[in-house]
């Protein structure tokens, strides 16, 4: 008793019977990248021909098609490059909102009295409490001490007062308040 050779009829059916699944499998990949490929292309370009042209080259292409694409895209989402732009919005704010000397433009801090960039005088003392005011101020908002209002900007450091050339100089002058 030999084992019956399959005919050539049953080898065809058994191809087409491994063809359909084969097929559908395919077909089911093929849409799936063409669909992702459109989404994903619209979240990265609003241009609808952009999106369009994507889809058309993955459907055309297939997975080499899709390949292409991956190495084509918009590097970012428009999600992405929207957050993007509003950090960039936020640093700058940040930067604009820190003070800075009004005469060499260098950023300075708040209890800075004199910028020891230029010697731009950035505020003033209070002369009853010795706190640092604004220059336009004409009260002292800590004590009530009135101080007439210093014109802002490069009426720096006193041209009367003496320049000390050393160290030492300067300990005495301050030692000794005329
Ligand atoms: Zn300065
Ligand atoms: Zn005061």
């Amino acid at each position: 008793m030999s084992i019956p050779l399959p005919s050539l009829s049953d080898i065809s059916n058994m191809v087409a019977l491994l063809a359909i699944p084969l097929a559908a499998w395919g077909t089911a990949l093929w849409l799936g990248l063409v669909i992702w490929t459109f989404k994903d292309m619209r979240a990265r370009s609003r241009d609808p021909f952009a999106q369009i042209m994507a889809s058309v080259m993955v459907a055309v292409l297939m997975i080499p098609g899709w390949l292409i694409y991956l190495m084509l895209r918009p590097r970012e989402s428009l999600i992405e490059a929207y957050e993007r732009a509003l950090e960039q919005e936020a640093l700058l704010q940040q930067i604009e909102e820190r003070p800075s000397c009004p005469g060499c433009f260098r950023p300075t801090l708040d209890d800075w009295g004199i910028c020891p960039y230029c010697g731009t005088r950035l505020r003033k003392g209070c002369p009853g409490c010795d706190r640092q005011l604004e220059l336009h101020w004409n009260l002292c908002p800590y004590c009530g001490t009135p101080s007439a209002p210093t014109p802002a900007g490069l009426a720096a450091v006193d041209a009367d007062a003496p320049t000390p050339t050393n160290p030492a100089d300067q300990e005495t002058s301050e030692a000794d308040p005329p």
